[in-house]
């Protein structure tokens, strides 16, 4: 293509490949979606993944003393290292400690984890080669790869059992262009939580085809009763792993922006490069917010344990009422979460005829019950939606008691009847009690 001349005497103003490339799905279905909530309802958003949206759920007050006591120093206004303070990455590394050893320097600081997810997948992939992402997954993998030319490949999660990676799928997805292997543990949207035998497995796969992972923790800790959150960095024998995390989810904050990327990486596979890398990335920007770094040693000491298991708790009794409640409901299927702040709800679209597609669903969902759920289509996977649990109690019940009426009113019954005989018949001793 050749450029206009400097002397023509117009503008023309265009924008860069990359901008024109780069899109966030979520937002992009959401704000297509043409429909109004219907007036005589309070407006229900089961959609928005931001804890902090209702005012139920918020940091504990020294988190709050934290940035006020850093508003008075003043190295908390002036830039830091790119990498972020050593103080703050001290703590960083001492709060990891569960991941496995790590010194300061292991620790990258990061605007948020998209930012630290951004710069791992900027340091290892170029334009070309490609990035394995499990699928329902988080869509900002795509939104950041995708401009720049770096190919997001799927590997297939397990509805039927606790959306358990299917490992074959994932070796198959893997070729030479292949730089890592994401692993969003606890996940979002699913909720599910990996023990560690099957992360275990997943280091197998990594192993065998040398693709170093590269983990989600932002859920890091986040697992109701009865789970163990294990850190794969803590597990893995050869395997590097480039763990994104931050205080977002954990500690409610998600405006501060602050997260991090943490290299763990035993034998020394990545070498200096990838580090370097890294560093040369964290150059973009001038480093992340120097205030919140400044309040991070005493957000990550000081927060009581008793204040994430309150936290956790509410949002497993939110995960329970919401299951209770839609097991109810005619034609779908909600998935027990084990961990994060998610639930998605399988939806049989062949009981619902009327419906072309799931967005068809969350959008009639949305006009007659005031009711909003994400679509699966905002994950890569249809014939699914995902709610939100964080929301305050009364609405999340009153929320599924409507989408419970709402199927109600829309299940088509004699697809209903076909579906239980089929279930009937499918069993061979309960076929002779119908003949
Ligand atoms: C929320 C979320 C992030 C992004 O966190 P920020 O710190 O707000 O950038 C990354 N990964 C997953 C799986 C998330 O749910």
């Amino acid at each position: 293509m050749s450029r206009r001349s400097r002397s023509s005497q117009e503008w023309e103003v265009r924008a860069s490949t990359l901008a024109r490339n780069t899109s966030n799905l979520i937002r992009n279905i959401v704000e297509n979606l043409q429909v109004e909530p219907n007036p005589d309802k309070e407006f229900i958003a089961l959609s928005i993944g931001d804890p902090t949206t209702f005012g139920n759920l918020n940091p504990p007050d020294h988190v709050l003393q934290a940035v006020r006591n850093a508003i008075e120093t003043h190295t908390s206004r002036g830039y830091g290292p790119v990498k972020g303070h050593l103080e703050a990455r001290q703590a960083v590394a001492e709060y990891s400690a569960h991941q496995g050893e790590i010194l300061p320097d292991d620790v990258i600081l990061s605007s948020g984890c998209s930012h630290a997810i951004e710069l791992v997948i900027t340091a290892l992939a170029d334009s070309g080669q490609n990035i394995l992402v499990p699928r329902p997954g988080f869509l900002i993998y795509k939104t950041l790869a995708e401009g720049l030319g770096i190919v997001i490949k799927y590997y297939n999660l397990l509805p039927d059992e606790q959306w358990k990676v299917d490992l074959e799928d994932l070796e198959s997805q893997i070729d030479d262009d292949t730089v890592g292997i994401v692993v969003i543990n606890p996940s979002n949207p699913c909720g599910s939580v990996f023990d560690k035998d099957h992360l275990s497995e997943i280091l197998d796969v990594a192993q065998r085809n040398h693709v170093p992972i590269i983990a989600d923790e932002i859920y890091e800790h986040f697992v109701f009763s009865g789970n163990t959150f294990t850190a794969i960095s803590s597990i893995s024998k050869d395997v590097p792993v480039l763990t994104c995390g931050g205080i977002t989810k954990r500690f409610l904050v998600p405006g501060w922006r602050m997260g991090w990327v943490i290299i763990h990486d035993r034998n020394n596979i990545l070498g200096k490069e990838i580090r370097r890398g890294l560093n040369n990335l964290a150059t973009r920007i001038l480093g992340p917010s120097t205030l919140i770094q400044r309040a991070l040693p005493m957000i990550l000491k000081c927060t009581p344990q008793s204040f994430f298991d309150e936290v956790v708790l509410f949002i497993e009794n939110q995960a329970k009422l919401a299951y209770e409640e839609l097991r109810r409901a005619q034609g779908l299927r909600p998935i027990m979460p084990q961990g994060a702040m998610y639930m998605m709800i399988g939806i049989k679209m062949a009981l619902f005829p009327k419906f072309k597609s799931e967005l068809q669903f969350v959008e009639r969902l949305v006009s007659e019950q005031s009711v909003f759920c994400l679509p699966g289509q905002c994950f890569e996977y249809p014939n699914y939606m995902r709610i939100v649990l964080t929301v305050p109690e009364d609405k999340l019940r009153e929320a599924c008691q409507r989408i419970v009426i709402f199927c109600n009113d829309h299940v088509d019954n004699g697809e209903r009847v076909k579906e239980i005989v089929s279930d009937i018949v499918s069993v061979p001793s309960d076929a002779e009690v119908i003949m």
